[in-house]
């Protein structure tokens, strides 16, 4: 992950369509960083995946570990993806849903990833979306909507301190 994953104004990769959901009356917003308070809050949990994770040879193990067999036993083409490759990808896109009040955290499809607005707003907002980005690449990596598999990749991969237990979907 690097600023090529960030979706700014900048960005060319971030002029896309509009993306469609399947979820049927709610608007996710697929936009840019244009907020600097933001865009630093998400650099910084890029910057805390790294030291949890990457840099931590015991998490990194354990994390890659997790998403391999997650990857294989729920994503639909059964194909095992390690934490290691969705880190490296240069296909993901990590956009911004401009809404306060958005009825998910965040949400994936495709290579484009949304963080809500919400967040952002939270007292530990580093940790909190550095958090709620690896249940999303969870879900790029192929945790079905149906399972506690996007979520329980927190506490294996170093962020069991913004863990919900038993959080479906
Ligand atoms: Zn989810």
């Amino acid at each position: 992950m690097n600023g090529e994953n960030i979706a700014t104004p900048q960005n060319t990769k971030a002029r896309h369509e509009e993306v469609k959901t399947k979820y049927p009356g709610i608007t996710v917003k697929f936009e840019t960083y244009t907020n600097i308070d933001y865009l630093t809050i998400l650099a910084r949990a890029l910057l805390e995946i790294d030291n949890r994770i990457i840099k931590n040879e015991t998490v990194k193990n354990s994390c890659n570990a997790y998403f391999e067999v997650m990857s294989r036993d729920q994503g639909i083409d059964k194909q095992m993806v390690s934490f290691k490759k969705v880190w490296e990808s240069k296909q993901i896109l990590i956009c911004f849903w401009p809404e306060p009040t958005a009825s998910f955290f965040a949400m994936t499809v495709g290579d484009y990833i949304t963080i809500a607005e919400k967040n952002f707003t939270k007292p530990n907002a580093v940790a909190w979306v550095a958090g709620t980005l690896v249940h999303e690449f969870a879900h790029w990596a192929g945790a079905n909507q149906f399972s506690t598999g996007a979520e329980d990749a927190l506490p294996m991969c170093g962020f069991r301190d913004v863990y919900t237990p038993g959080l479906r979907g």
